[in-house]
């Protein structure tokens, strides 16, 4: 497969199986349900691994077209996102510091939060604008997410992995929203990227995954392995087999959404009923101008509505919508739209206005009529 990476990206991801199947030259690759594989007439493996816990042809299969993707050494797949997460916070130096975002993926800070509340870590939470300030000489690890959830501010990977290395800490990337497409932060000085794989990779809204790609194979990341296998949470073959077949569309997604989701900020930035829109590829975002130069690749599919409305008003809007699915998670081809503030709980600081879009590949008219609509009754 090193040889992929000399191809583009997308041919990468629409040839992501052609290791024709040898045993009978099937085009799309064979789907291994099996936990064992029994030894040869020498008693020798036929595979590298040969118990399913330790990996599967189709979890290498997908392993071995996301690290091309994202240009890493390799890449590791788990069974969702947040168990990718969980592993590579083990391989964090007992005490050693930790900084990250104080508005991000909610998983992910919370159990930051639970590491730092057990003193298994010293955690320093801030603002985009203040984390190269926050890091110190003890710090380990700085974890980012840009575009971040749910403002969709831009962060630059590059300064920030620049202020990284100064002290010797690492600089992690959830890159989800980015998505393989946008950008590759492991190009831009990044040392992990992290992708809940459930959502743009995938694309379909029917796998839960996580994927870790590393810059360089090192102690760290085979511990991250090492975990992986402790605790079974490799991505099945199954799982595998169909974040595959997602990923032979990656792109084709990612700029279909990008192009619907700049379609609707413009078309709604002066609408009467909306106080502002989030999203990295209008001028007044925190970022935009960073977004231009990092995002390459296309702005994206997500986006906020900040509505004229109250609490009660932004749960309307959602439920009035009828081709946005009132639904959590984001990057699959359907159109989702969240009141966040609900799903977070009162001690959220986010404001009570504010509604993330999931923007589809959907018919750009359909989409604006039925935005249009609900907008209407609220
Ligand atoms: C969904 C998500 C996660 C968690 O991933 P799961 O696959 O749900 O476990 C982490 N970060 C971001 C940005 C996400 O959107």
């Amino acid at each position: 497969m090193s040889k992929n990476h000399k191809l583009r990206p997308e041919t990468i991801a629409a040839q992501s199986s052609r290791a024709v199947d040898p045993a009978t030259g099937a085009v799309a690759p064979p789907l291994y349900l099996t936990t064992t594989y029994a030894r040869d007439e020498n008693y020798q493996p036929k595979l590298a691994e040969n118990y399913q816990r330790n990996g599967s042809p189709n979890l290498w299969q997908v392993e071995e077209t996301i690290a091309a993707l994202e240009k890493g050494a390799g890449a590791l797949a788990f069974s969702s996102g947040m168990a990718a997460v969980v592993a590579f916070c083990e391989t964090i130096p007992h005490g050693a510091h930790v900084v990250s975002l104080s508005n991000m993926y909610y998983g992910v800070r919370s159990w930051f939060q639970q590491l730092e509340n057990k003193r298994r870590i010293t955690l320093t939470l801030v603002e985009p604008e203040s984390l190269a300030s926050a890091i110190t000489a003890k710090t380990d690890l700085v974890w980012i997410e840009t575009p971040v959830n749910p403002t969709w501010d831009v962060i630059d990977i590059s300064a920030t992995a620049n202020a990284a290395h100064k002290v010797g800490a690492i600089l992690a990337v959830d890159a989800t929203c980015l998505a393989a497409v946008a950008c590759n932060p492991l190009t831009l000085g990044a040392d992990v990227v992290f992708h809940s794989a459930t959502k743009y990779l995938n694309g379909h809204t029917d796998v839960l995954a996580g994927v870790l790609v590393a810059r360089e194979s090192n102690a760290r990341w085979a511990e991250v392995k090492r975990l992986r296998t402790i605790m079974g949470n490799a991505l099945p073959p199954f799982e595998s087999w169909l974040l595959l077949r997602g990923l032979r569309t990656l792109h084709l997604r990612y700029v279909q959404s990008s192009k619907n989701a700049m379609a609707i900020a413009r078309h709604f930035s002066l609408h009467p009923k909306l106080q502002q829109i989030l999203y990295p590829g209008l001028a007044t975002q925190n970022g935009h101008a960073i977004a231009k130069l990092q995002m390459a690749g296309g702005f994206g599919g997500m986006m906020s509505f900040l509505l004229k409305a109250d609490f009660a008003g932004s749960q309307k809007f959602c439920t009035r919508l009828n081709l946005f699915a009132p639904a959590t998670s984001l990057g699959g081809v359907e159109s989702l739209a969240e009141h966040r503030k609900t799903v977070e709980g009162p001690t959220s600081s986010l404001p009570d206005n504010l509604v993330r879009l999931s923007i589809g590949i959907e018919n750009i008219n359909d989409l604006i009529e039925d935005l249009e609509q609900a907008l209407a009754g609220i």
